[in-house]
This record gives structure tokens, C-alpha cells and sequence, in this order.
């Protein structure tokens, strides 16, 4: 049975005394969560020191959003593997559209980072999507079969027992306009038929593929009772401790 995940994606938001009074929130409020649904939380980097000290022992898993496509040197600004890993990260964010758009992050960086994440023992959620031309133009399926093959079809069925993969059209994400059930069941179904196709059946269906794109108490409800949607990515919802319990309880 592949596992049930609900991520948080704080993204840039919040203050670190902020960051700790919600992730103290969501520890207490995800004591109602089956113990089933992992749950998760990416933070900003200053944040993951002290909120790893409010998760410790808990349910609750740590998560970075990005790393560095290098090991260690002379990188100002860039944070390592091996840093987020000393102040207890277990996951690590890779590929948010945020970061395609905005960083000029590549699959080629991508393949470096999820090495780079893997073999530090981080977990990787991997996200891919196509944004609203590539959907109205009927590519989408293209755009993440090649983002999925440019970048996993580089590792082995062994490395993708720590890797997620994150549905996210971009369309979606941060909008209000959520992909419908349908629309996300079909893309799911084809992603883990791409992986399928490179892995195997059985890895395919060990991958947790979590959607992601405007989420919420209202929605999530529909979108997880999908065959192939494994839970959820989670950004405007997870800033609010009810909200992002909510979604967990929505399976
Ligand atoms: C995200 O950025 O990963 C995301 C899904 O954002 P939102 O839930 O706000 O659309």
C-alpha cells in the first residue's frame, strides 16, 4: 500500500517565531490525523532549525523546500545537502514551478539536486506541471512525461522508494482555480504510467503522487478519493494549522 502524505509548502511566508507557533499548531491538531497520512512540513531555511526542535518525536516530518546543486564551497548563498540533514531535515522539495519560473531551475539542475538529496539520505518530492498554455494548447501530458523522464528516468526502481512525486499545474497553484477530480485523476494515472513504463509496475504503484494546486478543506475531499492521487502539496492552506489539518482528515 503506498503511503497517504499531506505537505505543507510554507514557501516564503512567516517569521521564525511565526514558523514555530504553526508548526507547535500542527502537531496538536495532527494528533486527530489517522496515523496512516504522513504529514509533513517544508519550511523557509531559517525556520528548520528551530521547528525540527518543536517536531522532534512527533508525527510530523521536516522538510526543506530547495538545496543546492553542489555539494559544499564556494556557493554564497546556497544551502546543502548535508546541512539540512544536520538540523534533522528528512525531505526536501525539488522542482516547485516557483523555482522553474522564477530561479531559472532546469531539469538539468534537478538531476544534480535529487542526487545530491538522495544520497544524503533526504526523501525528495519532486514536483512537475505544465502551466496554462501547455494545458490549453493539450500538452500537458508531454510537458510532465518529459519533466518526470528528464529527471527520474535518471535513478534507479531502488532510489524511488524516496522519491514523491507532486502533481502541480501551475495554472492552479496560488490561483483558487483547482484541476477538477477528473482532470487530476487522468494526469496521476499517466504519471505513474510513465514511471511504469521506466520502473516497473510495482515501484509505479509504491510511489506516493500527491496533487497539488489550491487544495482545501472544501476540495480535498474529492481529489484524494481518486485511485491515483496519494494526498496532497499544499501551500496557501498549510499557513493555517485547521486548514491543513483539515485536508489530512480528508481522506
Ligand atoms: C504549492 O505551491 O505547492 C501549492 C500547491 O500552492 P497552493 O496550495 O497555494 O495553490
Amino acid at each position: 500500500m503506498r503511503k497517504h502524505i499531506v505537505a505543507g509548502n510554507w514557501k516564503m511566508n512567516t517569521t521564525v517565531p511565526e514558523g514555530i507557533a504553526l508548526a507547535k499548531a500542527v502537531v496538536e491538531e495532527g494528533a486527530q490525523v489517522p496515523a496512516d497520512v504522513e504529514l509533513i512540513i517544508a519550511t523557509p531555511y531559517p525556520h528548520l532549525y528551530p521547528v525540527a526542535e518543536v517536531v522532534k518525536g512527533t508525527r510530523v516530518a521536516l522538510s526543506a523546500e530547495n538545496c543546492a546543486d553542489k555539494e559544499k564551497g564556494a556557493y554564497t548563498g546556497e544551502v546543502s545537502v548535508s546541512m539540512l540533514t544536520s538540523v534533522g531535515c528528512q525531505y526536501t522539495i525539488l522542482g516547485h514551478s516557483e523555482r522553474r519560473q522564477y530561479y531559472g531551475e532546469t531539469d538539468e539542475k534537478l538531476v544534480e539536486k535529487v542526487k545530491l538529496a538522495l544520497a544524503a539520505g533526504l526523501k525528495v518530492i519532486l514536483c512537475v506541471g505544465e502551466n496554462l498554455e501547455e494545458r490549453e494548447a493539450g500538452k500537458h501530458f508531454d510537458v510532465c512525461a518529459a519533466q518526470i523522464k528528464n529527471v527520474l528516468y535518471n535513478f534507479t526502481a531502488e532510489d524511488m522508494k524516496n522519491v514523491v512525486v507532486a502533481y502541480e499545474p501551475v495554472w492552479a497553484i496560488g490561483t483558487g482555480k483547482t484541476a477538477t477530480a477528473e482532470q487530476a485523476q487522468e494526469i496521476h494515472a499517466f504519471i505513474r504510467k510513465t514511471l511504469a513504463d521506466k520502473f516497473g509496475a510495482a515501484v509505479a504503484e509504491e510511489t506516493s503522487i500527491l496533487y497539488g494546486g489550491s487544495c482545501k478543506p472544501s476540495n480535498a475531499k474529492e481529489l484524494f478519493a481518486q485511485k491515483d492521487i496519494d494526498g496532497g502539496l499544499i501551500g496557501g492552506a498549510a499557513l493555517k494549522a485547521p486548514d491543513f489539518i483539515g485536508i489530512a482528515l480528508s481522506f
